[in-house]
């Protein structure tokens, strides 16, 4: 996996370094997974890679795996909730028309209710 890099500046960093508490739901060596302070769903949690990636923009080909894994982490977060079967989504929003207001990557779980398609 990726090395771990760090911006003092950013919110999620700061949770990642335990400067700021997090309701955690899942976390290993490279992912921390908690739920969202302004949940749009039953379930919300945030998946996110510990090492600093501001936007999907500036994901390199050495996070392929890291990338990866955010997805595999969401889907056994939503196995453990039991809303695997029923359904649930992911997003991921970049920069300003996508509705991006922290800039360190992560992968929201949305489940508990059934989604709409266009998302607003
Ligand atoms: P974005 O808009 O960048 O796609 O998503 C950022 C998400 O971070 C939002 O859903 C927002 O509610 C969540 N968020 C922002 N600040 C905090 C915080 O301090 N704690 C937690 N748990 N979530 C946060
Ligand atoms: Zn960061």
């Amino acid at each position: 996996m990726a090395e771990i890099v760090s911006d003092p500046d950013c919110l999620f960093c700061r949770m990642v370094a335990g400067e700021i508490a997090v309701d955690r739901v899942y976390e290993d060596e490279n992912v921390l997974a908690f739920n969202d302070i302004n949940p749009q769903a039953p379930t919300h949690v945030l998946i996110i890679p510990r090492t600093h990636i501001a936007t999907v923009n500036d994901l390199q080909p050495d996070h392929h795996a890291l990338a990866g894994r955010l997805y595999t982490v969401a889907a056994r977060i939503a196995r453990e909730r039991g809303v695997a079967d029923d359904g649930y989504r992911l997003v991921m929003n970049c920069n300003a028309d996508g509705g991006q207001s922290v800039y360190h990557i992560h992968l929201h779980l949305l489940a508990g209710r059934r989604m709409q398609w266009p998302p607003g």
